[in-house]
């Protein structure tokens, strides 16, 4: 039996582990469950799931929670704030964590369990994105287990050579194993086909009205740039030591095929499913066997168009300042997400518009000079400059 923490319990992947491990009560056991500010939903996970512990954002909302489990007779433990969300992701109970808080709030939890040598199901890309060479070696030194459940990376892991045999055993070593590439898959978004003048009218609720996903509103918008894409190059990158010119993008979009690993002989292996993340999590869950995800067949007797086609990166910049940022190295990937979260953050809250992430995202890469040590001190730091920054030029922006 696996005993699991899920940080960010109430989110869209939050509910789909819930949804996984509630089939499979002889499998899994809740030992944590941690959100920001949904008591009703946490309450409802509380009765069903009957974790230690649970952690909310702020003292209020966990006064709040606590008031109401004494009233269903639930003697749990309530928390509040970032230390506490370490404390959820590390008890000694845990042997699983699903990392699946937004945004860089998911690092410090992720990093401390990996650390210890949990298993990191690992959905909160940012935390990769911004903290990715210290990350893997916390991973690496510990022999934490580390299984992606992005969708993508899901795949890729699916299609290199050693998946069912060894976790990350051939990382940095898949050109010896006769890998050329992998081919990361895109949608495209809800905007694939607009021009870009039609990209500057585009409201929130478009944004995150995405076509064959239902996600959270943050990570929907970076759908709609392809900053999602751009996020999950600088990933890969980390998580299978793969150079960027060995990473390439390509729109598919009908998100079936959630991507491929191209041989050196000529063979390209793809992983292909519903878009639906139970499979992806079920996956992780289950590691190295397989387990009923609860999702429903992909149907080959009915006619699947499956197109793939090219970016256009004049209308998706996102997607090179993410090359550029990796390229870069150094703190400028961290500089890109805190940026890019800031104005997403701003776009959602109608403060500027849709194209204008790119610009503020540009304009904070080219601006925020940040000379720290590649410490995790040194990159929290790096990612509050950063935001600092990128909130100063939101209010110098007008839409
Ligand atoms: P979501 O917005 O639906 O859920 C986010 C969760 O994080 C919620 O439980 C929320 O309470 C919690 N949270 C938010 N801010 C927090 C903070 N400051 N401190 C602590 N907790 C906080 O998001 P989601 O769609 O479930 O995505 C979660 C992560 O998984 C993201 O990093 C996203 O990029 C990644 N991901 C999601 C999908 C998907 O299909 N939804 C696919 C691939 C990767
Ligand atoms: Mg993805």
């Amino acid at each position: 039996m696996r005993h699991i923490c899920v940080l960010g319990s109430t989110g869209s992947i939050g509910v789909s582990t819930l949804d996984v491990i509630r089939a499979h009560p002889h499998l899994f056991k809740v030992e944590s469950l941690t959100a920001h500010s949904n008591i009703e939903l946490l309450a409802k996970q509380c009765e069903e799931f009957k974790p230690k512990m649970v952690v909310l954002g702020s003292a209020d909302v966990a006064n709040r929670l606590n008031a109401l489990l004494k009233t269903m007779g639930l003697n749990i433990s309530v928390e509040h704030g970032a230390e506490a969300l370490v404390t959820a992701s590390t008890l000694t109970s845990v042997d699983t964590v699903m990392a699946a808080i937004v945004g860089a709030a998911g690092l410090l939890p992720t990093i401390e369990a990996a650390k210890l040598g949990k298993r990191i199901l690992l959905a909160n890309k940012e935390a990769l994105v911004m903290a990715g060479d210290i990350f893997m070696s916390a991973v690496a030194s510990s022999g934490a287990e580390l299984l992606p459940i992005d969708s993508e990376h899901n795949a890729i892991y699916q299609c290199l050579p050693d998946a069912n045999t060894s976790n990350g055993g051939s990382r940095g070593k898949y050109a010896s194993l006769g890998v050329k590439e992998i081919l990361l898959t895109a949608s495209g978004g809800p905007f694939r086909n607009h021009s870009l003048d039609q990209l500057k009218e585009v409201t929130p609720d478009q944004a995150c009205a995405h076509p064959n996903w239902v996600m959270g509103r943050k990570i929907s918008v970076d759908s709609a740039t392809m900053m999602n894409k751009g996020l999950e190059v600088i990933e890969a990158h980390h998580l299978f030591g793969l150079p960027s010119e060995q990473i390439k993008v390509l729109i598919h979009p009908q998100s079936v095929v959630h991507s491929m690993v191209r041989y050196i002989d000529g063979s390209v292996i793809a992983q292909l499913g519903q878009p639906d993340m139970k499979t992806p999590i079920a996956y992780g869950l289950g590691w190295p066997l397989r387990i009923d995800a609860g999702v429903k067949e992909l149907d080959f007797a009915t006619a699947h168009d499956l197109s793939f086609e090219p970016v256009d990166l004049q209308r998706f910049p996102c997607l090179s300042l993410s090359y550029q940022a990796l390229a870069v190295g150094g703190l400028s990937p961290t500089i890109l997400n805190a940026a890019n979260e800031v104005a997403v953050d701003a776009f959602l809250n109608h403060r500027i518009r849709f194209t204008q992430i790119a610009e503020l995202v540009e304009r904070v890469l080219d601006q925020t000079q940040v000379i720290g040590a590649m410490s995790l001190e040194g990159i929290l730091e790096a990612d509050k400059t950063a935001r600092q920054h990128a909130q100063l030029m939101v209010k110098g922006l007008n839409i």
